[in-house]
């Protein structure tokens, strides 16, 4: 689905990204951890254009995407080429992002109708679907303020759902929430796994990465430290680095 080869990306002359390479193929559930300050959000935003980055390729469903420009003026080249990789990797946010001034059934349904056109009683239809598959199919009509942090971000996740995405991105998803919400959050989370979609989850939680993912990538400044399955990179961590992180965490 989503591959990226030796991606570099840097902020003026501070370089966030310094060579990354990373492929998600159709079910995979790739895990993105490290210290705070080593990347992660950025690699993530790159991934789905949120960010330009300077050097490296990106390439969604084998296509590579294509640039204008080179270096520090790089962008994307192709207007379709980025709203389809938008729209195919939806994101889900730490602070969930919901429309205050929206119900969660009008949260859910807005950018199908809007961004991708689509018929309005066939979305209400799948969003209804949604919002009962993340276990809030009774909240369509409240608005996010009268929610949970745990329900607001299952509204989120909903939300990314209904765009019929080819993956799914998490930045830090449960990191906003009590320790009792995260827990219902996760458990969507791996229902998601189970069924086989595509994630990329940046997350600061070492059980869901040991649970959920089919392979897990330690940033340490900018660079993958160590990458593998959640055996290898747990049960036997080669770098020091990340020996020390996962200590950190405990
Ligand atoms: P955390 O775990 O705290 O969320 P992270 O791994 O997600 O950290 P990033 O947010 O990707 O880290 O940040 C990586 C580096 O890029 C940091 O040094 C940060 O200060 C810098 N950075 C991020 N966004 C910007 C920006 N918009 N402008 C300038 N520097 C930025
Ligand atoms: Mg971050």
């Amino acid at each position: 689905v989503l591959e990226i080869r030796d991606l570099h990306k840097s902020y003026g002359d501070l370089d966030v990204i310094k060579g990354v390479s990373i492929t998600a193929h159709r079910g995979d559930v790739v895990s993105l951890i490290g210290s705070s300050g080593s990347g992660k959000s950025t690699l993530l935003r790159c991934c789905n254009l949120l960010e330009d980055s300077q050097n490296g390729e990106i390439l969604f469903q084998g296509e590579p995407i294509s640039w204008a420009g080179s270096g520090p003026n790089r962008r994307p080249g192709d207007a379709k080429q980025v709203i389809r990789v938008r729209t195919n990797l939806s994101m889900v946010f730490q602070q969930f992002n919901l429309w205050q001034h929206m119900t969660i059934l009008q949260n859910v349904m807005e950018a199908p109708i809007t961004v991708l056109g689509r018929d309005k009683g066939e979305v209400e239809e799948k969003a209804r679907h949604y919002l009962n598959q993340v276990g809030i199919g009774d909240k369509g009509n409240m608005y996010p303020a009268q929610l949970s942090g745990g329900q607001q971000q299952r509204a989120a996740i909903a939300r990314a759902l209904c765009m019929e995405p080819e993956a799914l991105l998490f930045d830090e998803p449960t990191s906003a929430l009590d320790p009792e919400l995260e827990q219902e959050v996760i458990k969507v989370i791996k229902d998601l796994a189970k069924e086989g979609r595509t994630m990329i989850i940046v997350t600061h939680d070492m059980d869901m990465a040991a649970d959920v993912s089919t392979q897990v990538v330690f940033l340490h400044q900018g660079l993958v430290e160590e990458q593998g399955s959640p055996d290898q990179v747990f049960a036997n961590t080669q770098s020091e680095r990340l020996k020390g992180f996962l200590k950190s965490t405990r």
